[in-house]
C-alpha cells in the first residue's frame, strides 16, 4: 500500500476514489499499471523513465506506433551490455586471483605477476603477462619457505 501511495506521488497512480469509510478503492488498470510499472523496472527502467514511458503511452494514445518504447529500449540494452562487459571483466579477475592463490592484497601489490590489477593503475607497461610465478611465490609466502 505504501508502495501504491508512493507511485500516486509520482504521478503513476491516479488517486483513488475513496469509499465512505476512507478505504482507498483501486480501480483494475491500477492493477495493470503496477504490473507494468514492476516489469519496466525489472527491465532496468528507472521510476521516472516509466512514468515517462506511461506518459508516452497515454499522449499518444491512438496512435500505436510511437517508437518511444523501441528507442528507450534500445538505449537500455546498450547499458546492460556494457554492465555485462564490466561484470565479466570482474568475474574473470576474481577467478584468476582464485586460481592464482591471492592470498594478501598489499603482497599482491608487490607482485608484478599478480592477476590483480592492482599495479596496472601506476605501471601498466612493466607488468609482465601472465601468473605463473605468483602462484608459486603466494605458496612460499603461506608455507614460509622462501
Ligand atoms: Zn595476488
Amino acid at each position: 500500500m505504501e508502495t501504491l501511495r508512493y507511485y500516486e506521488r509520482r504521478g503513476l497512480l491516479e488517486r483513488p476514489e475513496r469509499t465512505l469509510g476512507g478505504h482507498r478503492v483501486y480501480p483494475s488498470e491500477a492493477v495493470t499499471l503496477l504490473r507494468i510499472i514492476k516489469t519496466a523496472q525489472r527491465l532496468g527502467f528507472s521510476l521516472t523513465e516509466v512514468g515517462e514511458l506511461l506518459d508516452v503511452a497515454t499522449r499518444r494514445h491512438g496512435q500505436r506506433r510511437s517508437t518511444e518504447l523501441q528507442t528507450r529500449a534500445k538505449t537500455k540494452l546498450v547499458e546492460v551490455e556494457q554492465k555485462i562487459t564490466e561484470l565479466t571483466t570482474i568475474r574473470n579477475t576474481l577467478l584468476e586471483a582464485i586460481s592464482g592463490e591471492c592470498v594478501d592484497l598489499l603482497d599482491c601489490a608487490n607482485t608484478p605477476t599478480c592477476p590483480l590489477p592492482i599495479s596496472e593503475l601506476f605501471t601498466a607497461e612493466q607488468v609482465p603477462g601472465g601468473h605463473p610465478g605468483h602462484r608459486d611465490k603466494h605458496r612460499d609466502d603461506v608455507t614460509g619457505t622462501y
